[in-house]
């Protein structure tokens, strides 16, 4: 009782010192409509819905939504995210009467209850839950039982007769407000736990396992022995008065929007600052109430392959995130018809309800409070690429969305994940012979990964830097991880279901993951991993393989191969009949073709490639670079001779030599391409790119040519350039060496004339790379279209071409008018259009590039890889609009690394390009890309500022 006064007159001072809330709280009344801050659900009511997340986070605006559908959601309310960013604007202080709507709130929910918050013989309990806008898993922990104190858990006893239970709660809600709210947790990464040890010695000092197994007496100490943990590591009293504990969480759910992690998450997933995050205060269901009690979470089909059942795991007698954390293994969903068959049949049904209201796949979380459901969240599931498409084709089938729909419930890159190799089997036959199969764990992200072991995310990430490959090995992992994660080809962690932190996150990011693989016990200490039933020890950076389809984990780094729609349709070894994965594909790529108006090319300087290409559906090739060809074996030698050629007699009797080999290989590209429009660049980089740089190379190639090696030393010495990518290259060499654009002409245009007569067809498309000047161009053009009439009237062949150029010097995008009074065709090449306009040189850029993006946020994503729509983007849009004025029917292209981007192939369809060109691989992730563009329609321009 003493300490109860002593208590109460505590938090009586500290209400004194919150006075002026109260003063502003008058304020507000004179005010004519104050703002709503709170929202309430449950109990047959719900003011918002899901269309709401943006002020009630994603979290709330589900509750709501669950709530108004009738389904069992234990009521609560909502604090919107306009309190998080009026608590930033503010120095972090409340908007005026925010605690009254609390209140009133609050009350209402103790109507609806018949309990009252802090009742020490009837309290209320309640869960303070984070909520942004868009999930942000783990962002502030959750803190459940909160109300309990001295007091208060007496009246639970009383109420639910069940000590062990009120106490368990307790101990319980002390650690993880220590935890969350007053910051008690492990510093470093070797650091344990403060209240898990505290628990480990208690469970050790009574002789038990298990948590389960102690005793309520057990739990009684533990709260004490929390407390004291706090009060001595944190110098503060934990606190007793309930409405302190209220604010204190809700406070620290605001405070998390701004911790490290939480920052860290939403850069990697661009989730804007100024979102902020609602709070959701909800009274507590107990599924750790005994035996008839328990928490669940489930998928409505499975997130990892697609297929339409039931998925999830389930514990009795278990609280929150005991399901996820791992530290007891949860049953299969399945199992809960033998538990209860009566709240199964109703989770079943709620499965349904919900996909058909959201016309999606959901993950849910339940809880079962002696013998009845209650229903805690839902939303949209996560899934992996292969489910995604196979989600998304099949609820098209079932009706619940049409084509559209489906093309937008895929995103582009995770096409990926269907192209993603896999072990052969054969070499993992072998690995099971050789007993190098470790272990299994579950099958949480598809896919094959191999790589040295990192047992913590900084030194995943630091040896992911270097260009080594790396897998993740974790006990289990928690947001401080993600970096790392991404940083990894897999992760691998011991603990923890298919619904567990880094089984989720893994398959968000398209890792191959293995999760829960028990067999394993990491040391992080000893920095070492050992394997139950094997005499293994494997420290950080021993290689190991894992198969996130199947769970298996193996010693040694093994092979990967291709995947079942790459056998079917670039190795052609499987039957497409017999492929279900391939066929799912191949629809979500017919409606794409339908929807999309760009055309899709590909990047490709071989027929084999091209053959790749055609197979994932590019309709032409939109840079063939021919340099790539003149490294061939037989190749080298004349190029070589025809750069150390010192008349243009010595130059043309190279080039004759590597005529007949670069028609040769003009004639397989055209005959694979049957009549597509292939666009081919005439010879592009600096010559010295061709030459030996060392001495024994620089010999050999003096004997091989019969000249005086100081000869080969002068001319590599006399082609040297301070900066190449500016220097001697491009349209340049063929202005100044003419004859080597006639020799790659007559090439073309007589590979497309031996196919015409054998009967095939064909089309070329010269394009002139690094044109700033009109008259460049001319002088090219004149050339190829000389050659052509040339080849023309000697074959007698009937040809149809097309002369243009690369879009790729600022200055030629600034003139398009006058270079599309010469060129027929546009190709933006935007590696080098970006490495210009930026003055950021590609190769060099690797120092800088990456702060630039991560830390300064100069640049939204790297430049190189997605298009800076702003800059580059305005010369583009300046080129195309030029280009077309001059000449309406111009053809417009791109065939940077951006044709393949997903957001910079959005950006081509709104500048009205033609068609983007991309390397084979990214063919159907463009098709799939431009689609979407057309069905997102038109948003702000210009959106990387
Ligand atoms: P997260 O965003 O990390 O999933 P949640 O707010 O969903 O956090 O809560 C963590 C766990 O606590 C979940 O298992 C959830 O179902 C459970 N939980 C939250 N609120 C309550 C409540 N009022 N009663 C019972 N369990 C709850
Ligand atoms: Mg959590
Ligand atoms: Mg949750």
């Amino acid at each position: 009782m003493k300490r109860k006064a002593k208590t109460t007159s505590r938090t009586s001072k500290r209400r004194a010192v919150a006075r002026p809330a109260r003063a502003k709280r008058a304020a507000v009344k004179r005010r004519p409509t104050p703002a709503k801050f709170v929202f309430t659900f449950g109990g047959g009511r719900a003011e918002g819905n899901a269309g709401m997340k943006e002020l009630l986070g994603g979290k709330g605006a589900n509750l709501h939504e669950m709530a108004g559908l009738g389904l069992p959601v234990p009521p609560g309310f909502t604090i919107s995210t306009a309190v998080c960013t009026h608590f930033y604007a503010n120095g972090r202080r409340y908007p005026s009467g925010l605690r009254d709507e609390v209140a009133q709130h609050l009350q209402r929910v103790e109507q609806v209850l018949g309990r009252t918050f802090g009742d020490p013989s009837n309290p209320l309990l309640v869960s303070v839950r984070s909520g942004a806008r868009a999930s942000m898993p783990g962002m502030m922990d959750t803190v459940l039982n909160l109300g309990l104190n001295d007091q208060t858990v007496q009246g639970v006893i009383a109420l639910s007769g069940n000590p062990r239970f009120a106490y368990d709660s307790y101990r319980r809600f002390v650690a993880m407000y220590g935890d969350v709210v007053l910051d008690l947790k492990p510093q470093s990464k070797t650091d344990i736990d403060p209240f898990e040890e505290i628990l480990e010695r208690k469970k050790h000092a009574r002789g038990v396992k298990l948590d389960t197994e102690l005793t309520a007496d057990d739990l009684r100490e533990l709260v004490a022995e929390f407390k004291a943990a706090i009060r001595e590591r944190k110098g503060v009293e934990f606190p007793e008065d309930p409405r302190e504990q209220l604010w204190g969480a809700i406070g620290a759910v605001f405070g998390s929007w701004m911790n490290d992690r939480a920052i860290a998450y939403r850069k990697l997933n661009n989730i804007p600052e100024s979102w902020g995050t609602a709070v959701n205060v909800q009274s507590m269901v107990f599924g750790n109430l005994g035996d008839d009690s328990g928490t669940g979470v489930a998928f409505t089909r499975d997130p990892a392959t697609g297929e339409n059942i039931f998925y999830g795991e389930f514990l009795m007698n278990a609280q929150g995130e005991d399901v996820v954390a791992g530290t007891r293994t949860p049953l299969p969903i399945s199992e809960l018809e033998k538990e209860n068959a009566e709240v199964y049949g109703q989770l079943v049904k709620i499965r349904r309800t919900l996909e058909r209201h959201y016309r999606d796949v959901m993950d849910i979380e339940f809880t079962i409070e002696q013998r009845r459901l209650y229903m805690l969240q839902c939303r949209v599931g996560k899934r992996t690429g292969a489910a995604a498409i196979r989600i998304a084709v099949e609820m098209v089938k079932e009706r619940l969305i049409k084509p559209n729909e489906a093309l937008l419930r895929v995103e582009p890159d995770q096409l990926n994940q269907l192209l993603r190799p896999t072990f052969r089997p054969a070499d993992k036959e072998q690995a099971v012979r050789e007993q190098r199969l470790l272990a299994r764990g579950l099958n949480a992200g598809p896919g094959a990964a191999a790589g040295k072991i990192m047992f913590h995310a900084e030194d995943a990430e630091a040896a992911a830097a270097r260009g080594e490959h790396v897998i993740l090995v974790r006990i289990e992992t928690s947001p401080e991880d993600i970096r790392g994660m991404a940083a990894s080809e897999g992760i691998l962690t011991a603990r923890g279901g298919m619904t567990s932190h880094a089984a989720l996150v893994a398959r968000q990011m398209g890792k191959v993951c293995v999760a829960g693989c028990e067999a394993l016990t990491i040391d992080y200490t000893a920095g070492e991993m050992r394997v139950a039933g094997t005499p293994a020890v494997l420290k950080q950076g021993d290689d190991i393989s894992i198969d996130g389809t199947t769970g298996e984990v193996f010693l040694g780094r093994m092979p990967t191969e291709p995947s079942e729609v790459v056998r079917v349709l670039i190795d052609r070894s499987i039957d497409p009949k017999q492929a279900a994965v391939y066929q799912q594909y191949a629809q979500l790529m017919q409606w794409a073709d339908r929807t999309r108006h760009l055309g899709v090319r590909t990047n490709a300087d071989l027929p084999d490639q091209c053959a790749n290409a055609l197979a994932f559906g590019a309709e032409g090739v939109g840079l063939c670079r021919t340099e790539h060809m003149f490294f061939g074996e037989e190749k080298i030698g004349p190029m070589r001779e025809m750069i150390l050629a010192e008349t243009v007699d010595q130059r043309r009797a190279a080039l004759a030599k590597l005529l007949p080999l670069q028609r040769a290989d003009f004639e397989g590209i055209f005959r694979v391409m049957q009549g597509r429009p292939v666009t081919i660049r005439t010879i592009d980089p600096p010559l010295h790119e061709f030459l030996p740089h060392d001495e024994a190379g620089q010999q050999a190639l003096a004997q091989e040519m019969g000249i005086p090696a100081k000869r080969v030393h002068e001319r590599v010495e006399a082609l040297h350039e301070f900066n190449p990518m500016l220097g001697f290259r491009g349209c340049r060499l063929g202005i100044i060496y003419p004859e080597i654009t006639e020799m790659q002409a007559r090439a073309i245009f007589e590979a497309a004339a031996n196919v015409i007569a054998a009967g095939g067809k064909a089309h070329p498309e010269v394009m002139i790379p690094l044109v700033g000047h009109v008259k460049e161009l001319q002088l090219q053009a004149d050339i190829v279209r000389r050659v052509a009439e040339d080849v023309k009237r000697e074959k007698k062949a009937r040809l149809s071409y097309a002369v243009g150029t690369m879009i790729e010097v600022p200055r030629g995008a600034l003139t398009a008018d006058a270079i599309a009074g010469v060129a027929e065709f546009f190709s933006f090449g935007t590696n080098d259009l970006t490495q210009m306009t930026l003055g950021v040189s590609r190769d060099d850029a690797g120092r800088f590039l990456m702060p630039y993006v991560r830390e300064f946020e100069i640049y939204q994503k790297d430049p190189f890889e997605s298009l800076d729509q702003v800059g580059v983007g305005a010369l583009i849009r300046i080129a195309v609009e030029k280009g077309r004025a001059a000449r309406p029917k111009l053809k417009v292209g791109i065939c940077g690394e951006h044709g393949g981007d997903p957001d910079s192939v959005m950006f081509c369809h709104r500048t009205g390009l033609d068609y983007v060109s991309c390397s084979p691989f990214r063919v159907p992730i463009a098709r799939l890309a431009a689609a979407r563009a057309v069905l997102l329609g038109t948003p702000s321009l210009g959106t990387t500022e």
